[in-house]
């Protein structure tokens, strides 16, 4: 069996974890293709090399010049090679990229060099060949395009009994590079798993697998042992960041598990991410809780808007036309409202768009109202279990929260709370309380 691996930004963040990291894929010879990320933060306070490059680029739009940003990204990849112990001229590679990036002066090419960078380094230290995404991975526009990358992509595997490939970009038909979005090395992993017909997709993080929820807000949840591919779609998207929300695509479409494995803690279980769903050894109906703040809620009522053809369809027309794309849409008999990321709405966009539905739909009454937090609950067992939403609301109220939303997602799969900001972290501690001890 062929596993392909990733290994994220804190396995990536200094000489000794690059060091564990070959520990981790010498140790088993399936381990054949590894995808790494660039050097995350080695203690809390420190910077991501995608963080400083992002700001290198802004210096350089600004001074025509590469400053500060790319001097601290110059020394941590020149730490890396010396703690590490490589002989290779890698002052002679940085100075090439620095030329580059003053060439090529894009945000995309800027941001993908660490990536690239410790993709060259790791390839050097297990004395194997590194693949260049911008050769491999191939976008056409601004989106993956699939059929053109895993043609030229298992081509470029199948003569390689090891390789390293660089995460999180590629490049469009014009040979432009282009990035996912942020946390895009899972994506790239899995397209690597994929391409190579992998029988398991390994994610090497910081963490011994999927928790129950974030551990910013409850110390220690319980890890999740499995979950199935439409959970952790679930999950990702709400909140859960320990895997990019897109990376389920690739794997999903070949049936091949992912396994979430901590760098720093090999020997522990982890969580495996499977195509159907598992029975919970507890019997628990949640699996996980995921969330995000910072929504907007425009509340629209109507009297008979039930019996009003088209009502949805105008004020939608509304969102499409400003570009918005909305995360739910929570309607009554005569009541409907959208949930949108707030982000979206700033600088007099929310007051327009309000003002344009009004005009389209001639409500009874439209208002607004943000700072709102969304929680999900998770698991294919919440909806054949009677009374898990009984529990779910009992636990809320409390913690004395007022609910200000809520949507019984149509997936079957999750149920949506929408609370005050504020109240965000009580009520996830609330319900994990009452499912997970
Ligand atoms: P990497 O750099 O390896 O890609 P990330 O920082 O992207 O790692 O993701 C791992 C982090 O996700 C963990 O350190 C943890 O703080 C955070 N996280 C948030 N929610 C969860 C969750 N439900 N389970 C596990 N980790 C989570
Ligand atoms: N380095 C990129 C980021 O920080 C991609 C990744 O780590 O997955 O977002
Ligand atoms: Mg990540």
């Amino acid at each position: 069996m062929i596993k392909a691996c990733k290994f994220g930004g804190t396995s990536m963040a200094d000489g000794t974890n690059f060091l564990r990291v070959k520990e981790i894929v010498e140790g088993d010879e399936a381990r054949r293709y590894i995808v790494v990320s660039a050097p995350g933060k080695r203690y809390s306070g420190d910077s991501k090399v995608t963080d400083l490059l992002l700001s290198a680029h802004e210096e350089l739009l600004k001074t025509g010049r590469l400053g500060a940003s790319f001097g601290r990204v110059r020394e941590r990849f020149l730490h890396i090679v010396l703690e590490i112990g490589l002989k290779i001229d890698f002052g002679r590679i940085l100075d090439e990229t620095a030329q580059e990036i003053e060439a090529e002066r894009s945000e995309a090419f800027t941001a993908s060099r660490g990536e690239y960078l410790a993709g060259r380094i790791m390839a050097e230290l297990l004395g194997v060949p590194f693949l260049d995404a911008r050769e491999v991975i191939r976008f056409c526009g601004d989106r993956f395009d699939g059929e053109t990358t895993y043609t030229i992509l298992r081509e470029a595997l199948k003569s390689k009994k090891r390789a390293v490939v660089a995460g999180y970009y590629g490049a469009d038909e014009t040979g432009r590079v282009r990035t996912f979005s942020r946390g895009g090395s899972d994506v790239t992993g899995a397209i690597v798993a994929r391409a190579a017909g992998a029988g398991l997709y390994e994610n090497w993080t910081d963490v011994s697998g999927f928790l129950a929820c974030d551990p910013h807000i409850v110390p220690s949840p319980a890890r999740i042992e499995a979950l199935s591919y439409k959970e952790l779609r679930e999950l990702s998207y709400m909140g859960a960041n320990v895997m990019h929300s897109e990376s389920i695509f690739p794997v999903r479409e070949a049936g091949i598990p992912i396994r979430i494995c901590n760098t720093f803690r090999p020997e522990d279980g982890g969580t495996y991410i499977l195509p159907k769903p598992q029975e919970s050894e507890e019997g628990r109906p949640v699996t996980g809780i995921a969330g995000k703040k910072n929504f907007t809620v425009i509340f629209l009522e109507k009297s008979l808007m039930n019996a009003e053809i088209g009502f949805a369809y105008r004020a939608l027309e509304v969102l499409m036309r400003h570009g918005i794309s909305f995360e739910h849409m929570p309607s009554g008999i005569d009541t409907m409202s959208f949930v949108i990321d707030s982000e979206q709405l700033k600088g007099g966009a929310l007051e327009q768009i309000e003002a344009e539905i009004g005009a389209a739909v001639r409500p009874d009454r439209i208002t607004s109202f943000d700072n709102i937090a969304l929680l999900a609950v998770v698991g294919h067992g919440i909806h054949g279990n009677v009374g898990t939403s009984a529990r779910l609301f009992r636990a809320i109220a409390r913690a004395g929260v007022n609910v200000r939303m809520i949507d019984q997602g149509s997936s079957e799969l999750n149920i949506i709370v929408g609370v005050d900001n504020e109240d965000y972290e009580r009520t996830v501690r609330a319900v994990y309380e009452e499912f997970f001890k």
